[in-house]
C-alpha cells in the first residue's frame, strides 16, 4: 500500500539543501535512543504515504518524526510477526518469534534465560535504560535504570514499577511523565559512556486520551474517511464477518468515545484530579451535550464516532510527536546529535476505521505494518527510503550490531545494519512469516505468510483461507484464494509458509502446551 513514490516533495526539497551529512562520531560507539510508541499507525505519519499522512502534513500532526524520517531513513515495509502489544515487545528484546520467547499473548513474561539485547548493549559498555510501557509481565528489563508503567498503564497521574518493585506514582499526563523521566535521566547520565535510552510511551492506546493542550485541536476539522469505512466484508472468509472491532457497532460510547453524563466518572478518568477533570469538561462536555441533542442513528451515528475517535487518537499522536521533537532538541543542544542512533518506532500498526475497525490483532496491511525511521548521522543517508521486508524481530540483533555487542546464533531476526548502511544484501527475506494466538475482539486465530505481492492467511481453527494480490487489490476486499487464475500463487505461498514454519520450527503443539495468560487488550 506504501510506495517511494507517496514520499513527501518537501522532504526531498529538504535533502537537497541540507548538503552533507554530519560527521561521523567522534567517540567510538554511537548512543542508542529508541523512541517507542504502542499503537501508532503509518496512515498517521505524515512522511509515509499512506491513507492520512496527506492530511497529517497539512495539520502539522508528527513534525518531529517526520522530521526524523527527512534527516534519517524510512522503511516502507517493516511488519510485525504478531500485531499485539506484549507480543510485538517481546519478539523486539529477544529477536525471536513469539513461540520462540514465550509471548504470545497479553501480559506474559518473556521466558527465564532467554537473551534480550538491552543487557548485551550494557555488557558492551553502555549505560541502559528504559522508561513506560513494558507489558511482559515479571519480565526483568536487563538496564541499568528501569521505571516501567504498572500493567497496561494509565494516562493520568500513572504508577511505574520503580526499584526493588515497589510503585511510585506521578503526576500528570502519562506521555509527557515518560518523556521527561527519560530526559532526566540523560541529563544525570555519565557522559564518558555512551547511553541506550529506551522510552516506550502508552500513547496512542486505547482510549486514547488526548493531552489537555490538543483538546480542542482539530475540532472543527473533519478527518477524512476511509472509503472502507462501510466495507461489508464480501468477498472474505467467516473471520472478517465475525470480528467485534468495527467503530459503528463496536467501539465503546463510555470508555472510547468519552461519552456519559457529567459527574459519572469512570474508566481513564478515575485517576485525574478535580483540575484535571475540570479542565477535560469544559471542551468535552459541551460536545457531549451537542452530541446529546443530535440524536444521531445509523450511518451518522458511525460518522461521528468515526470522527471522535480519531481527533482524540490523532491528539495522542500529537502529544508523542512534541516529546520526539523535545529528544530531537535535547540531543541538538548538547552537540550530541551527531553521535545517537534514533529510532523511531511502535510495537504494531492500526486501523483507523479501514475496514470500519479501530483495534489490530489481523495480519492485513494496516496492522501488520509498523512504523520504523532510523537517523544515524554518518551512516544512513538523510532521505533514505528503504524497502526490504523487515521486522521486529530484526530490531534486538540491529541495536546489538550498532553497539558492538554479541547477538546468540539462532536468532529469527537479522541485523538491519548493512541495509542501514545503504547496502544490498542478496540473501535478504522475501517474506515474513505472521501468526495471531487470540483471542481478542473476536479476531480468530490465524497463520500466514506475507510476500512482497502477497498476503496468504490460514484460519485455522475453521480451516479457512484467503488471499490478497496487494498490488491488484491495496484494500485487501477480495479475496482471490479460490480464482484458478491464483492456483499457482496459493501452491507457492503454501510450500513458503511451510518453509516458514519449519524453519522456525513453529508447530501447533507449542500452542497446546503452553496455557496463555489473558487479559486487557
Ligand atoms: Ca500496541
Amino acid at each position: 500500500m506504501i510506495s517511494s513514490r507517496f514520499i513527501l516533495p518537501s522532504i526531498l526539497c529538504f535533502l537537497q539543501l541540507s548538503g552533507a551529512m554530519a560527521p561521523a562520531a567522534e567517540q567510538s560507539k554511537p548512543n542508542i535512543l529508541f523512541l517507542f510508541s504502542d499503537d501508532h499507525s503509518l496512515q498517521t505519519i505524515g512522511a509515509y504515504g499512506a491513507r492520512l499522512s496527506e492530511f497529517c502534513r497539512e495539520h502539522n500532526v508528527t513534525p518531529n518524526i517526520d522530521r526524523l524520517a527527512a534527516e534519517g531513513g524510512l522503511f516502507l515495509n517493516s511488519f510485525c510477526g504478531n500485531s499485539l502489544c506484549s507480543p510485538s515487545r517481546a519478539a523486539v528484546l529477544t529477536g525471536l518469534h513469539a513461540h520462540a520467547n514465550g509471548v504470545r499473548m497479553l501480559g506474559q513474561a518473556i521466558t527465564p534465560g532467554v537473551w534480550m539485547f538491552p543487557e548485551a548493549v550494557g555488557s558492551a559498555g553502555y549505560q541502559t535504560a528504559v522508561f513506560g510501557k513494558w507489558h511482559l509481565g515479571a519480565t526483568p528489563p536487563g538496564t541499568d535504570f528501569a521505571r516501567l508503567l504498572e500493567g497496561q498503564g494509565r494516562y493520568w497521574n500513572p504508577n511505574f514499577i520503580g526499584a526493588d518493585g515497589k510503585l511510585e506514582n506521578h503526576m500528570g499526563y502519562v506521555t509527557d511523565v515518560i518523556a521527561d523521566m527519560g530526559l532526566d535521566w540523560l541529563k544525570q547520565r555519565d557522559k564518558s559512556k555512551p547511553f541506550l535510552l529506551m522510552v516506550h510511551q502508552k500513547s496512542p492506546h486505547r482510549p486514547w486520551m488526548p493531552p489537555p493542550k490538543y483538546y480542542s485541536w482539530l475540532q472543527d476539522v473533519k478527518i477524512p474517511e476511509p472509503p472502507t469505512l462501510f466495507d461489508d466484508y464480501a468477498g472474505r472468509a467467516s473471520p472478517a464477518h465475525d470480528q467485534k472491532l468495527e467503530i459503528g457497532r463496536d467501539i465503546n460510547m463510555r470508555g472510547d468515545l468519552k461519552v456519559f453524563p457529567p459527574g459519572k466518572w469512570e474508566g481513564e478518568f478515575k485517576p485525574m484530579t478535580e483540575e484535571q477533570r475540570a479542565e477535560w469538561s469544559k471542551v468535552f462536555e459541551p460536545r457531549n451535550e451537542a452530541f446529546r441533542k443530535a440524536n444521531l442513528q445509523g450511518d451518522d451515528l458511525t460518522r461521528w464516532k468515526y470522527q471522535e475517535y480519531m481527533k482524540d487518537y490523532l491528539r495522542c499522536v500529537k502529544g508523542v510527536d512534541d516529546n520526539v521533537g523535545k529528544y530531537l532538541d535535547y540531543l541538538k543542544a548538547e552537540g550530541i546529535d551527531g553521535d545517537t542512533v534514533v529510532i523511531y518506532s511502535s510495537d504494531q500498526g492500526f486501523f483507523n476505521g479501514e475496514h470500519g475497525w479501530f483495534d489490530k490483532r489481523w495480519i492485513y496491511e494496516e496492522s501488520i505494518h509498523m512504523p520504523l525511521i532510523v537517523r544515524w548521522p554518518g551512516v544512513v543517508k538523510p532521505g533514505s527510503v528503504f524497502t526490504p521486508m523487515v521486522q521486529n524481530i530484526d530490531y534486538a540483533e540491529t541495536f546489538a550490531e550498532i553497539a558492538g555487542a554479541k547477538a546468540p546464533d539462532g536468532l529469527h531476526g537479522k541485523s538491519l545494519v548493512p541495509i542501514l548502511r545503504g547496502e544490498k544484501p542478496s540473501d535478504w527475506r522475501k517474506s515474513v512469516y505472521y501468526r495471531y494466538y487470540g483471542p481478542g475482539e473476536g479476531v480468530a486465530k490465524h497463520y500466514g505468510v506475507r510476500t512482497e505481492r502477497y498476503t496468504l492467511a490460514h484460519f485455522y481453527e475453521t480451516d479457512e483461507w484467503e488471499l490478497f494480490d496487494n498490488e491488484k487489490d491495496p484494500q485487501q476486499l477480495h479475496s482471490v484464494y479460490a480464482d484458478p487464475a491464483y492456483a499457482k500463487a496459493v501452491d507457492d505461498l503454501k510450500i513458503e509458509l511451510a518453509r516458514l514454519r519449519q524453519v522456525f520450527k513453529e508447530t501447533d503443539e507449542v500452542e497446546a502446551k503452553q496455557p496463555a495468560q489473558v487479559g486487557g487488550e
